[in-house]
């Protein structure tokens, strides 16, 4: 019960490694807010969750994440509805793997709105609700390939490195208002994004992975509580890779 009493709002919370997280938290006695892109969506993980956990306080939320009004709507519902924000968790995020000589550029900011813009929006209106609130958490989804950048798609890898560009300033500007600031970034991880990617590409990777699995969410769900909670008091601006030690 790493999470007792807290109360997170999980962006991208409607499957994946975002769902993972809400279990996580969830098992670990938080109330739990998923958002997700639509409202069916959310609706559906909110009752799979509320089925699977039925005494756990969850909420289903779908605000445009790029909208500051829509995002102080939700975080203003999550406050009124549990008491608190304790934990914001940015983890929506797209993927493209276009070659820069087909680069749609309306993609690239498609990608930069939610990977990067949302966080930035986010951050701004929990942050606020933490300081009165004497502090809290904010942990972002990265990626392996924010340190490695990746050979196509380059839109992508430069959001990721933007996650950590923000994790890093953010720990720095918010340390003074109780507030940590962490990321996570996964390696390759078993979730929809990836069954997107052709087997040919991923099969060879495996023999790259030192510990020649790919991650299951739950590795990952892991890492963000332990980062949530407590037992990471001391830790702030870190970007931990939880990856198998891949090196791509
Ligand atoms: P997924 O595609 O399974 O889930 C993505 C989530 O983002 C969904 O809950 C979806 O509702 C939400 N989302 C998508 N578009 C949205 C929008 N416009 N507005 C609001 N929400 C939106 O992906 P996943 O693999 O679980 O990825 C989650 C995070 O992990 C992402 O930030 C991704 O970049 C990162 N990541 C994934 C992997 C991997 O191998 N799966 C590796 C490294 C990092």
């Amino acid at each position: 019960m790493l999470l007792k009493n807290k109360c997170a709002m999980i962006t991208g919370g409607t499957r994946g490694i975002g769902y993972a997280i809400a279990e996580k938290f969830i098992q670990n006695g938080a109330s739990v807010a998923v958002c997700g892109s639509r409202p069916e969506t959310a609706q559906k993980a909110y009752e799979k969750l509320t089925s699977n956990y039925p005494d756990a306080e969850i909420l289903a939320l779908s605000p445009d994440l790029s909208n500051p009004k829509s995002v102080k709507e939700a975080v203003d519902t999550i406050k009124e509805t549990f008491g608190s924000l304790d934990i914001l968790v940015n983890n929506a995020g797209i993927s493209a793997r276009e070659s820069l000589y087909d680069y749609d550029p309306d993609n690239f900011k498609k990608i930069m709105d939610l990977n990067v813009n949302s966080i930035f929006v986010c951050a701004q209106a929990a942050a606020k609700i933490m300081k009165e609130q004497g502090g809290g958490v904010i942990l972002n989804t990265s990626s392996m390939v924010s340190i490695y950048g990746q050979p196509s798609g380059v839109g992508y890898p430069a959001s990721k490195f933007a996650v950590n560009g923000l994790t890093k300033s953010l720990a720095r500007e918010l340390g003074p208002d109780h507030i940590r600031v962490n990321a996570v970034a996964p390696g390759i991880t078993n979730t929809d994004m990836m069954q997107a990617v052709p087997k040919e590409i991923i099969e060879p990777l495996i023999n790259t992975i030192p510990l020649r699995r790919i991650g299951e969410p739950e590795d990952v769900a892991n890492a963000f509580l332990y980062l949530a909670s407590d037992m990471a008091s001391y830790v702030t601006g870190v970007v931990l890779s939880v990856d198998g030690a891949v090196m791509n």
